[in-house]
């Protein structure tokens, strides 16, 4: 059997916003929402991106299909460099790569017609005559259980389940080939989530769609995804197949963020230890030197506030970035201060 193909490909990918402040307004800093990740999404694969809010998943999502000037790194989506294309190439690519967003309320226009709005990118990036974009229309608004009847209703006229329906619609129009889909469930009932999500899944398999799938919950994650990246200020701090990252996860932040899952079986859950993490996710604007994850991280040593650890893999298709995890054939680097490699210390700083 053939490998799977590389739909895309990241590549040290930053999107730093400048902070400006002061009289003349001049640049202060940055905050650092994406800061140098890292991965592949096979093509036909879902990739879950998970972590907290506020770590940089969305922005990360947004830059890789250019809804962003990224800063630096590459992006290639099927082949095609992205990151840095010119408004004409970025405007053909534009089918391939398309978007779900979190809240179907705020994306639609509420002044236009479920028909406009599924025909938007049809009047961008086609010469359908009349006839031919109004069947195109019909045939999405099946695909995604939409009754054709209300294709001239407006937006506020449907559930929120619809509306997300009407959003998924949307970003079909083109036939793409890669959709990010941000938070998608995150704004609906849960009754309605599962419904939405088996919707994405039955699409997937009859398109042979490909998903960035961002989300904060880590259940719907489990369900929904292959492989899954964990994110942590900026940084994909693991990446591992769905079921050894929610079994042998190996950084520490995913230790505890699994952790927090809660365990519908009582026999597992009574079995289960869990981290609960102190202090605050610093700034973006000023991440802490060496790993993002020394000022909470519960098995810090002092190499960690020196150098950023390296993100490799230590199990065949197990990424992450932690010290702990280092090759002990391969120190962290020639930095790394004699006797200090692997000296415990707590969270103030002090060894233990
Ligand atoms: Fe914790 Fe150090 Fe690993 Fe970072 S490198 S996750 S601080 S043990």
């Amino acid at each position: 059997m053939s490998a799977p193909r590389k739909l895309v490909e990241v590549r040290d990918l930053k999107m730093h916003f400048p902070i400006h402040g002061g009289f003349l307004q001049r640049r202060m800093g940055e905050v650092k929402a994406v800061d140098g990740v890292t991965f592949d999404i096979y093509e036909g694969e879902t990739l879950g991106l998970v972590g907290e809010s506020g770590c940089g998943k969305s922005t990360c999502g947004r830059a890789l299909i250019r809804l962003y000037e990224v800063t630096s790194g590459e992006v290639r989506i099927d082949g095609r460099n992205i990151a840095h294309a010119g408004p004409e190439a970025l405007r053909k690519m534009r089918p391939t790569m398309q978007m779900v967003f979190q809240d179907p309320q705020a994306s639609l226009n509420p002044r236009m017609t479920v028909a406009s709005i599924i025909g938007e990118p049809l009047d961008e990036h086609t010469k359908l005559s009349r006839k031919e974009r109004l069947e195109r229309i019909y045939e999405l608004m099946d695909q995604v259980g939409l009754n054709r009847d209300f294709a001239n209703r407006y937006p506020h006229e449907f559930s929120g389940g619809q509306r997300q329906r009407i959003g998924i619609a949307r970003a079909l129009a083109l036939h793409p080939k890669f959709i990010v889909c941000d938070e998608p469930i995150a704004a609906l009932d849960v009754s309605i989530q599962a419904q939405v999500v088996n919707l994405l899944e039955d699409l997937q398999e009859k398109l042979g769609l490909t998903y960035l799938f961002i989300s904060h919950d880590l259940s719907m994650v489990r369900h929904i995804a292959d492989r899954v990246a964990v994110m942590y200020l900026g940084k994909v701090v693991e990446l591992a197949p769905r079921d050894r990252l929610y079994t042998d996860p190996q950084h520490p932040y995913t230790q505890a963020l699994l952790s927090a899952v809660p365990e519908p079986d009582p026999e597992l859950a009574s079995g289960r230890k869990r981290t609960i993490l102190t202090g605050d996710v610093p700034s973006p604007s000023n991440p802490p030197p060496g790993c993002n994850f020394s000022t909470r991280c519960p098995k810090v040593m002092e190499v960690c506030r020196k150098i950023d650890p390296e993100f490799r893999e230590v199990a065949p298709g197990q990424f992450a970035a932690c010290h702990l995890l280092n090759d002990p054939a391969s120190p962290p680097g020639p930095d790394a201060a004699a006797g200090t490699e692997a000296t415990p210390i707590n969270q103030t700083g002090s060894p233990t």
